[in-house]
C-alpha cells in the first residue's frame, strides 16, 4: 500500500467504484479506493440494479443514458461480466395526468435519441401477455432499460481502475480524516494513516459518518425499501423474451421478471427511516427483518395488473436500506466549506445514475468543472437552512411518492416553514399560496377566493391562471409589490473589494458610488457561473445581489477566488429583508415615504442609496426584473413588517397589487430576462444567453476572459423568445423546438404572457437557426404547436418604461 495518492475514494458501492475507474480513465493513476468491508456491502449488493434512462431533468436524463451503456463498456473492457439483461420497459397510464406525463417524457426522450414511443394494448400483450391492461389510459415501450447483477457490476468498475493503476483497498475503514496545513488530507484507516490531494467520500449508507470525520453534516438520510423475488411461475417459465420491467407508476411500486419468477418492489406510503441515531459501524452484508404487510398495499395492486403474481410463492424477501436526499437527486461536488472534500452520496438509483455520476464527478475534480451543468445534483444547492427534521421529513415524503407525477411549479408539503420572516403569516392571511425556494416560504399568487386557494396541479393552465394574469396587468398599469426576500444579498468590502470583484466578474465595476451594473460571472471556459446586480457602494464596499438558488454555490466560487486578498464576503440573507415595488405608479408610492427626491434626475435608473423609507432605513436601488420602472427596498429583517406596512398603505392610492412568484415569471419572460439555473447556466456562455453587452473583454484580467475572447464570435445556441400558438398549456422548460423536422432548440423556460396575452417560451436555438420570423414548431404535451422567434426584448424593447 502506498502512502499518498491524488485522491483517495472511500467507499465501494457500485458510486466508489465508478468515480475511482473515471478518475483512472481521465489520467488520474496514483488513486486509491478505500472499502471497510467487501466491495458492495452496502447498499449495492442487494439492488434489484434496474436502470432507466429518462428523467424530467435532461442533463439528469443524459447521465442515466451514460450509466446505461457503460456496463456494455465496462464488460468489454475488464472481460468481468455484469449480467446485462437488456428488457426494456412498458409505462402504463391509468390516469390523463399520467397520460400528459408519458406526452411530456416523451418529446423529452428525443434530446437522447431515446425510443420512448406509444404503443397499442395488443403490442404490449405481445411484449408481456402476462398483463391486465384494462384501465389503462395510454401505453409507452422504450427499449433502453436494463437490469444488471450488482456485485458483477461493481467488481467490473474496480477491475477498470486496478488495471488503470488504481488501488483498490479491502477490509480497511477510514477512521478519522483531518486536513493538514499543506492542503493534503491526512486519512487515518485501520490499517494505517495514508494522505491524499482530494478524498471523495462515496460511502453511501455511511455518508453522514464519513462526513461527520471531516466536521460536515450532509443531507442525506437511509429509508428501508422492500422488494421479494417470486418462485418460478408457470406463465413466466412459459414466455420465449424476457418481458420489459413494468412501470405502472401511479401505484409505486416496480416489477420485471427474475429468471422464471417475478421481482416486485414498493415505495409503501409510511416509509419506515432506518438508523436514525447513525448508521451502525458493524453493519454488514446484513438485510433487515421483512415486513410485507408494510407493501401489501401496493402488492395488492400489482396482482391486479399482473394476474399470476397472486398465487406465486415468495422465494426470496429483501429489505435493505436505501439512502435519499431531501429532494431525491444525488448529492454531488466539493462541499463549499472545506477544500478537495469531494461527496458523491444521497445516491438512490446508483445503478441508474452511478457510471454518469463517476464521469462527471472525475472530470470536476481533473478538470475542475463537469462538461455540463449540474446544478440540479450539486452539494452546493443545499446550505446550513437544511436541519435534520427537513432530512427527516422530505425523505419520508419522497420515498412515499417515488413514482408520483411532479407537476410544473408543484409544492409539497413536507418541510415546509423551514425559512419564514416576519410578514409570512401576514401574506398568507391576505390570500397568499406559498412556494419554498432554498427553504424560504414566497408567496406564488394570491387567491383571489376560495376556489383559487388550493392550487390544482396539471401540465396545462391551472386554477391559478387568472389570478396571476390580473397581477401582471395591475403591476404593469399601476403597481405591484413583490417579495424578494429570497434573492441572495453579499457585502463585500476591504482594502481589495475593487481588485476582487474585477477579476472575478465580466463587466466592468461602477466608478461611482451608488452605481450598479448588471454583470455575469464566468469560469475558466467562459460558462456562466452567476447573474448580478453590482452596486459600489463605497469606494471598496459593494452589494452584490443575485439568485437566492445560488446562494452557496457561488459562496464555494467566491472563497476560492483569490484567498490571499484582503477581502470580506458577507451574506445579508438572513439579515435583510427586500420588496420589489414596480410599474408606473411605484415612484408615486415610493415619493409619499421619503423626504428625498426620487425623481427621474435624482435617482437614476441603475442607481441605488441610502434612503430613511416610512422612518426605516433602507437601501434602494433602481433596478427591475419586471420591465417596469421599479424599486428594490431592502431593511433589516426586523422592520419588514413596518416597511410592508408603510409600502401597502401608501400604495392603496394606486390600487396597489401584491404580486407573486408565477407573475414575476410572466413578466419577465415578456421581457425575454433569462432566470439562473433555466436560461443562466454552466452550459451556456453570456453571448449565448445574450448578455454580451455585459463582458468587457478590455477591461483587464478576469475569470474566463480568454475563453471569452474565442468565443464571443463563435457561439453554438441563441437564446431566443418564442411566440407559440397554443391555447390551454404553456411551455414550462424541457420541450423540443422543431424547424422541418428536425430538433433546433429546447425550452428552458416559459409562461404565458398576461400583459402581451401570448404563450411565451425563451429557447437556446441552435445558432443556424436563429432566425426572426423562421416557421418553428414547438411540442407541448404531445401536440406541435407553430412558433415564432420574436425579437428578445419584444415588450419595451428600448428599455424606456425601465429609464424614465
Ligand atoms: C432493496 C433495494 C433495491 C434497490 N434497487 C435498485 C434498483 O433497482 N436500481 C437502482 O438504480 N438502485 C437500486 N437501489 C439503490 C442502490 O442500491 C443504491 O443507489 C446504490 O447501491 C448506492 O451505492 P453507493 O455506492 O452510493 O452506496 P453503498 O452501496 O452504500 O456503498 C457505500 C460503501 O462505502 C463503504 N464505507 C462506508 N463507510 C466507510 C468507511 N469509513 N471506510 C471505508 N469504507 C466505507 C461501505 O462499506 C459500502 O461498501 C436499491 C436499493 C435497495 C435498498
Amino acid at each position: 500500500m502506498k502512502t499518498h495518492y491524488k485522491a483517495i475514494v472511500i467507499g465501494g458501492g457500485i458510486t466508489g467504484a465508478a468515480i475511482i475507474y473515471h478518475l483512472t480513465k481521465m489520467g488520474w493513476s496514483e488513486v486509491a479506493l478505500i472499502e471497510r468491508r467487501e466491495l458492495t456491502a452496502g447498499s449495492t449488493w442487494h439492488a434489484a440494479a434496474s436502470n432507466n434512462q429518462l428523467h424530467d431533468i435532461t442533463n439528469m436524463a443524459r447521465l442515466q443514458t451514460y450509466t446505461i451503456n457503460s456496463f456494455e463498456m465496462i464488460e468489454k473492457e475488464t472481460g468481468q461480466s455484469c449480467g446485462i439483461h437488456k428488457n426494456g420497459g412498458i409505462y402504463i397510464a391509468t390516469t390523463d395526468a399520467r397520460a400528459d406525463q408519458l406526452l411530456v417524457m416523451a418529446a423529452k426522450a428525443k434530446f437522447l435519441g431515446c425510443t420512448f414511443d406509444p404503443i397499442t394494448k395488443e403490442k404490449a400483450l405481445e411484449m408481456n401477455p402476462l398483463l391486465d391492461l384494462s384501465d389503462a389510459k395510454a401505453l409507452y415501450y422504450t427499449p433502453h432499460e436494463n437490469h444488471v447483477d450488482p456485485n458483477g457490476a461493481t467488481h467490473a468498475f474496480a477491475k477498470g481502475a486496478r488495471n488503470r493503476g488504481a488501488d483498490i483497498i479491502r477490509y480497511n475503514a477510514v477512521t478519522g480524516l483531518t486536513q493538514l496545513e499543506n492542503g493534503n488530507w491526512k486519512v487515518v484507516t485501520e490499517k494505517g494513516v495514508l494522505t491524499a490531494e482530494h478524498v471523495v467520500n462515496a460511502a453511501g449508507l455511511w455518508a453522514r459518518e464519513v462526513g461527520r470525520l471531516a466536521g460536515v453534516e450532509l443531507p442525506v438520510h437511509p429509508l428501508e425499501h422492500q422488494y421479494f423475488v417470486t418462485e418460478a411461475i408457470p406463465a413466466v417459465e412459459a414466455l420465449v423474451d424476457e418481458i420489459p420491467s413494468v412501470h405502472d407508476n401511479d401505484k409505486e411500486y416496480y416489477l420485471r421478471q427474475e429468471g422464471p419468477g417475478l421481482l416486485f418492489g414498493a415505495y409503501e406510503k409510511n416509509g419506515v427511516h432506518w438508523a436514525v441515531e447513525g448508521t451502525p459501524l458493524d453493519f454488514d452484508t446484513e438485510l433487515l427483518p421483512d415486513d410485507l404487510d408494510r407493501i401489501e398495499e401496493n402488492y395488492l395492486a400489482a396482482c391486479e395488473r399482473t394476474p399470476c403474481l397472486e398465487t406465486a410463492g415468495v422465494k426470496s424477501v429483501i429489505n435493505g436500506p436505501m439512502i435519499w436526499s431531501p429532494d431525491v437527486q444525488p448529492v454531488v461536488g466539493p462541499v463549499p466549506e472545506l477544500n478537495n472534500y469531494w461527496v458523491a452520496v444521497g445516491i438512490m438509483a446508483g445503478f441508474s445514475q452511478s457510471a454518469g455520476i463517476g464521469l462527471v464527478l472525475a472530470q470536476w475534480m481533473v478538470d475542475g468543472h463537469p462538461e455540463r451543468d449540474l446544478f440540479s445534483i450539486d452539494v452546493a444547492r443545499f446550505g446550513p437552512w437544511v436541519d435534520t427534521k427537513y432530512v427527516m421529513e422530505k425523505t419520508a415524503e419522497n420515498y412515499s411518492s417515488r413514482f408520483r407525477i411532479y407537476f410544473p411549479y408543484e409544492e409539497r408539503e413536507a418541510g415546509r416553514n423551514q425559512r419564514t420572516r416576519p410578514i409570512t403569516d401576514i401574506q398568507r392571511e391576505q390570500g397568499a399560496v406559498m412556494g419554498a425556494v432554498v427553504g424560504w416560504e414566497y408567496p406564488k399568487y394570491f387567491a383571489r377566493n376560495v376556489s383559487e386557494k388550493t392550487p390544482i396541479y396539471s401540465f396545462r393552465r391551472t386554477n391559478w391562471f387568472d389570478a396571476v394574469g390580473e397581477e401582471c396587468c395591475a403591476l404593469r398599469t399601476s403597481v405591484g409589490l413583490i417579495d424578494i426576500s429570497a434573492f441572495s444579498r453579499f457585502r463585500i468590502s476591504g482594502e481589495d473589494a475593487s481588485t476582487w470583484l474585477d477579476t472575478l466578474v465580466t463587466n466592468t465595476l461602477p466608478t461611482e458610488h451608488g452605481k450598479s451594473v448588471l454583470t455575469p460571472m464566468v469560469d475558466v471556459r467562459g460558462r456562466i457561473q452567476g447573474d448580478f446586480s453590482l452596486t459600489r457602494l463605497e469606494d471598496n464596499d459593494f452589494l452584490l445581489i443575485g439568485s437566492g438558488l445560488a446562494e452557496e454555490y457561488h459562496k464555494r466560487i467566491f472563497k476560492d477566488h483569490h484567498p490571499n486578498l484582503n477581502v470580506s464576503v458577507k451574506s445579508l440573507v438572513n439579515e435583510w429583508a427586500g420588496f420589489n415595488i414596480a410599474g408606473p405608479k411605484s415612484r408615486d408610492v415610493l415619493s409619499t415615504l421619503v423626504s428625498s427626491n426620487v425623481s427621474n434626475n435624482a435617482f437614476a435608473f441603475m442607481t441605488g442609496r441610502w434612503l430613511t423609507v416610512a422612518g426605516l432605513e433602507c437601501y434602494v436601488l433602481r433596478v427591475s426584473y419586471t420591465g417596469e420602472l421599479g424599486y428594490e427596498v431592502y431593511t433589516k429583517e426586523g422592520d419588514q413588517v413596518r416597511l410592508y406596512r408603510a409600502l401597502l398603505q401608501a400604495g392603496e392610492a394606486h390600487n396597489i397589487r401584491l404580486v407573486g412568484g408565477l407573475a414575476l415569471n410572466s413578466l419577465r419572460l415578456e421581457k425575454g430576462y433569462g432566470s439562473w439555473g433555466l436560461e443562466l447556466t454552466s452550459d451556456y456562455t453570456p453571448y449565448e444567453a445574450d448578455l454580451g453587452r455585459f463582458v468587457k473583454l478590455n477591461k483587464g484580467e478576469f475569470v474566463g476572459r480568454d475563453a471569452l475572447k474565442s468565443l464571443k464570435n463563435a457561439t453554438e445556441n441563441r437564446l431566443r423568445l418564442f411566440e407559440i400558438d397554443v391555447d390551454d398549456a404553456d411551455p414550462v422548460g424541457g420541450e423540443p423546438v422543431y424547424y422541418e423536422g428536425h430538433i433546433v432548440g429546447e425550452v428552458t423556460s416559459g409562461s404565458f404572457g398576461h400583459v402581451v396575452k401570448k404563450s411565451l417560451a425563451l429557447v437556446y436555438v441552435k445558432a443556424e437557426f436563429d432566425q426572426l420570423g423562421t416557421d418553428f414548431l414547438v411540442e407541448i404535451i404531445g401536440n406541435k404547436f407553430p412558433a415564432r422567434m420574436l425579437p428578445i426584448h419584444p415588450y419595451d424593447p428600448e428599455g424606456l418604461l425601465l429609464r424614465t
